[in-house]
C-alpha cells in the first residue's frame, strides 16, 4: 500500500488466456486507482484476460491520475506509443480512464486520436459495452458522467490480486467504503473529477470483506479520500469507527488498514479505536501537506499543526511504536523559507517512518492554479531535495531500530531479489524480506521473524516461529 504515483498493474496470466483476449492496464496515481484497475480487470474478465506488456494486448487502458502533472504527462507520451502500436495491430483498442479522463473528456479524442473510448471514474461498469460499440463501428465512445455504479459491478471484485508482481495472490484485499470527498481542498481536483462524497452501506462492505476472507484475504485495506468522514452521509449516520469495529469482528480478519484519515475529522472515538483495537494495524498514513499554519489555510485544509501534531501524540503516548506516515506538498503559491522550514520542523518532531513529497503543480481549475508563486521551479525542486535528504536520515534511523527485535510478519509476496523466498510486513507496514526459503509456508501465513538487518528503506528478516 502506498501513495506511490505510478504503477503496473499487472496480474497472472489466466488459464482461459487461449480463448479470450488479452488487457494491459497501466495505472498512474493513488490507491483509489490501484483499486478502481482491480475492478476493471473483474469486469472485463470474461472477455479478456490480463497481460504484462502492452504489446500482448487487444486492449490496453491507461487509468490516469491529475493530481499531479507527471502523470497527465505520462499519458499522452504513452499515448504516443500506442499509436505505433496500434500501426502493427489495427485491431487493438485502446481507452482512457481515470481522473483525466473524468476531467477532460472528450478532449482526449482531439489530443490523442488513437484512442477508443474515454470514461470517467463513475462509469467503470459500462467499459464492455463502450468496446462493443467500437468493435461494432460505433465511433470513440466517451462516457464520464457522474453514476453510482457500485451495483453493477461483479460481486467479489475485492479478491482482485493486489500484488506489483503478480505473485502475491490475495493475501490483502482494497475495498473502496465511499467515493468522492466534501472537501475544498485549493490544490486538489478530486472534488470536481470524483463528486461529492458518498459512503456505502455497512452491510455491503461487511460482504464484499466476507467475499474477500472466504477467497484467501487476511488483510483488509479500506480506500476513502477522507475514509475517517466515511458515514457521515448516511442515513442514520455511521461512523468510521463503528464500521472499523464490525469488520475487525468478522471471523478471518487479521488486518485491518485504511487510506487516508484527514486530521479535521479525527475524534477522541477515533483514536481509541486505532489505539486499542488489535486488528487495527500500528500504522497510521495521515497527510500533512506543510507544516505552515499559513500555508495550511491557503490550502483550505481546515486544521492547524497544532492539531496535527497533537493527534499523533495522542496516537504515540498509547502505541508508542505505532508508524506514521505522510503527504507533503512542497513549494506551494506563497510558502516562505519560513513556512518550509516549518515544516522541516514538523518532520523532527514526529519522526515519520515515511513521506510521500511532491512539489506543488497547478491543476487547472483548482483556486491554487490561479495563486500567484513566489519562488521559482528550481527554488522548489531544492526544497525537495532538502525535505527528502531530512526525511532519508530519520527514516534510516527509524528502521535501525527494528534490527534486533522480533516482529510479527504477514507473509504477501515473494522477494524481488529471489521469488524462491518469501516477503511480507510488519504492522507496521514495513517491507520484510527473507533470504532464506521456508517449507511450510505459503501467502498469508503470520510468522514471527526475528529482524537481522535492512538493506536501504527494506528489512531483512529470519522466521522465527512459523504457524
Ligand atoms: S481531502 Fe483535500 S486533498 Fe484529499 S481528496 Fe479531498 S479535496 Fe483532495
Amino acid at each position: 500500500m502506498s501513495s506511490s504515483c505510478e504503477s503496473q498493474s499487472n496480474r497472472t496470466e489466466s488459464s482461459d488466456e487461449k480463448t479470450t483476449q488479452g488487457v494491459y492496464i497501466r495505472t498512474f496515481g493513488c490507491a483509489m486507482n490501484e483499486h478502481d484497475t482491480q475492478k476493471l480487470y473483474k469486469i472485463l474478465e470474461k472477455e479478456y484476460h490480463p497481460v504484462d506488456a502492452p504489446e500482448k494486448a487487444d486492449l490496453v487502458l491507461i487509468n490516469t491520475c491529475s493530481v499531479r502533472e507527471k502523470p497527465e504527462q505520462k499519458l499522452y507520451s504513452m499515448l504516443g506509443e500506442m499509436r505505433e502500436l496500434k500501426a502493427t495491430n489495427p485491431n487493438m483498442m485502446v481507452g482512457v480512464c481515470g481522473c483525466v479522463a473524468q476531467q477532460e473528456g472528450e478532449a482526449i479524442l482531439k489530443k490523442g486520436r488513437n484512442v477508443d473510448v474515454v470514461f470517467g471514474t463513475h462509469n467503470l461498469s459500462l467499459v464492455p459495452s463502450l468496446i462493443q460499440l467500437r468493435k461494432n463501428g460505433a465511433p470513440p465512445q466517451v462516457a464520464v458522467n457522474y453514476r453510482e455504479d457500485w451495483e453493477e459491478l461483479p460481486l467479489g471484485f475485492a479478491d482482485a490480486d493486489s500484488s506489483k508482481n503478480g505473485k502475491a495472490g490475495k493475501v490483502t484485499a482494497f475495498i473502496s467504503i465511499s467515493r468522492g470527498c466534501n472537501k475544498s481542498c485549493t490544490y486538489c481536483i478530486v472534488p470536481t473529477t470524483r463528486g461529492p462524497e458518498v459512503s456505502r452501506a455497512v452491510a455491503e462492505i461487511e460482504r464484499e470483506v466476507r467475499i474477500a476472507v472466504h477467497r484467501g484475504s487476511k488483510e483488509i485495506v479500506l480506500l476513502g479520500q477522507t475514509v475517517n468522514s466515511y458515514g457521515l452521509d448516511l442515513s442514520p449516520r455511521v461512523s468510521f469507527v463503528h464500521l472499523l469495529e464490525r469488520i475487525s469482528s468478522i471471523d478471518g480478519v487479521e488486518r485491518i488498514r485504511f487510506l487516508s484519515p484527514h486530521p479535521q475529522e479525527v475524534r477522541a472515538d477515533f483514536i481509541e479505536c486505532v489505539s486499542s483495537n488489535p486488528k487495527v494495524c500500528r500504522h497510521i498514513h495521515m497527510p500533512l501537506q506543510s507544516g505552515s499554519d499559513r500555508i495550511l489555510k491557503l490550502m483550505n485544509r481546515n486544521y492547524r499543526r497544532s492539531k496535527y501534531l497533537k493527534i499523533i501524540e495522542d496516537l504515540k503516548t498509547r502505541v508508542p511504536d505505532m508508524a506514521v506516515t505522510t503527504d507533503i506538498i512542497v513549494g506551494f503559491p506563497g510558502e516562505t523559507e519560513e513556512d518550509f522550514q516549518q515544516t522541516l520542523e514538523v518532520m523532527d518532531i514526529v519522526q515519520f517512518d515515511q513521506i510521500y513529497s511532491y512539489v506543488f503543480s497547478p491543476r487547472p481549475g483548482t483556486p491554487a492554479a490561479s495563486m500567484q508563486e513566489l519562488i521559482t521551479q528550481e527554488e522548489k525542486l531544492h526544497r525537495l531535495q532538502v525535505l527528502q535528504a531530512r526525511q532519508e536520515e530519520i527514516q534510516s534511523a527509524r528502521l535501525d531500530q527494528w534490527v534486533g527485535k522480533t516482529a510479527e510478519v504477514l507473509i504477501d509476496s515473494y522477494n524481488r531479489m529471489d521469488d524462491r523466498c518469501f516477503q511480507g510486513r510488519v504492522s507496521q507496514n514495513f517491507v520484510v524480506n527473507f533470504t532464506k526459503p521456508y517449507e511450510g509456508l505459503s501467502l498469508g501465513s503470520l510468522v514471527k521473524a526475528k529482524i537481522i538487518g535492512r538493506k536501504r528503506f527494506t528489512l531483512v528478516g529470519e522466521i522465527e516461529v512459523a504457524p
